[in-house]
């Protein structure tokens, strides 16, 4: 047997990249800038044009991201924020964590992403029932694919909701050209190591248009600083991105577009050998997936996965609990059969190796 499949090969990309990643890291190690050095201005304007936008912020997460994000759109107690059920637990825990009310939506059997059909009829319940105040949007990337921001985007502007993109796994991800990171008011990503761009530790990042938003996420990242970080005018919190993370990001995102194309031709792959056996996913006219995950729909999931790993292959489920089934949300009194989308996916998906170094 040769090398067994990884998941995730993180460690043959890193093999591909030792010796310029070794190279930046010692760099950083011999100027001592360990936190905010000049290697995360340096990604930051990088990330920042990649994506397409004025400013791109790093941070210690993508969960911190998208605090950040509800911060600087003032969420709070009171508020309605809509997002997917199926999704990971971050998307709707920062809801949550702002003292706001997640309120979860259904997904697209196809895309896996948040149904906008579903999405305008449940903005419209609130509104009627006068409760809660409809807020804002966090719409999710699943699987590195782009939402429906389009439809989204309309929907968003017709309530005078604010629309956060998650791309924590949409990083590379495009719709006609327009980036992910590039959609809504706020996006976020997370540069967790088995991330579309991953680091080797924690790692995040904004993005925004919006000057004032940009100014506030830089002063909440830093104790609320005003002048300098000894001058607090608001409440913050501390999370930065490390300067040796900024250094591998940098080394990585130099790779990143031709590990896209090569993510894609994996993709493209596995979907003319499984679209007879499974339900393969859907990318629509015009979308560029980065493909955080490539997942299909089986009948008898349980069998399959028993079959790969019976030839050495390692498959996961992402997500076999929805936001509504969750423990942490039993509160919000939802139930079985509230979203009967999202349930047939995490009943029935599971997830086949993907990285660029499939060979
Ligand atoms: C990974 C992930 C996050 C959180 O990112 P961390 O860097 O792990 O905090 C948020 N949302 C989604 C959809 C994710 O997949």
């Amino acid at each position: 047997m040769t090398n067994p499949v990884q998941f995730i090969d993180l460690k043959a990309q890193y093999q591909h990249l030792k010796k310029k990643i070794d190279a930046r890291i010692a760099t950083v190690l011999e100027h001592g800038h360990y936190i905010m050095g000049p290697e995360v201005q340096e990604l930051e304007q990088q990330l920042a044009d990649y994506v397409g936008v004025r400013h791109a912020i790093t941070c210690a997460n993508g969960t911190d991201a998208l605090t950040l994000a509800m911060m600087v759109l003032d969420i709070q107690e009171g508020d309605a924020v809509f997002c997917p059920t199926f999704t990971f637990f971050a998307t709707a825990e920062t809801i949550a964590f702002a003292n706001a009310t997640p309120m979860f939506v259904d997904s697209n059997e196809d895309t896996f992403n948040i149904c906008p059909i579903d999405l305008e009829k449940r903005i419209k319940q609130t509104v009627d029932e006068g409760k809660l105040t409809p807020k804002a949007i966090v719409a999710v990337d699943l699987f590195g694919l782009c939402a429906d921001y389009p439809e989204i985007e309309r929907i968003a502007k017709k309530y005078n909701l604010k629309l956060i993109e998650d791309a924590a796994q949409g990083f590379g991800g495009s719709i006609n050209g327009k980036k992910a990171g590039s959609f809504g008011d706020i996006a976020t990503t997370s540069f967790f190591p088995a991330k579309p761009l991953g680091c080797y530790g924690d790692g995040g990042a904004i993005f925004t248009n919006n000057d004032e938003y940009a100014e506030l996420i830089k002063s909440y990242r830093v104790h609320g600083k005003g002048k300098d970080k000894y001058d607090n005018v608001r409440i913050g919190m501390n999370s930065r991105l490390d300067t040796i993370q900024a250094a591998v990001l940098l080394e990585k995102l130099v790779v990143f577009p031709q590990e896209l194309i090569d993510r894609n031709k994996a993709a493209e792959k596995y979907t003319r050998q499984l679209s007879g056996t499974y339900k393969t996913p859907l990318v629509p006219e015009g979308y560029v997936s980065s493909w955080a995950q490539y997942t299909v729909l089986a009948k008898d999931r349980d069998s399959e996965m028993e079959k790969y790993k019976a030839q050495g292959i390692p498959t996961m489920v992402y997500y076999g609990t929805c936001m509504h089934q969750q423990t942490a949300f039993k509160a919000l009194g939802y139930k079985q059969g509230d979203f009967p989308v999202a349930e047939f996916l995490a009943d029935k998906v599971f997830s086949l190796p993907m990285h660029g170094y499939l060979g």
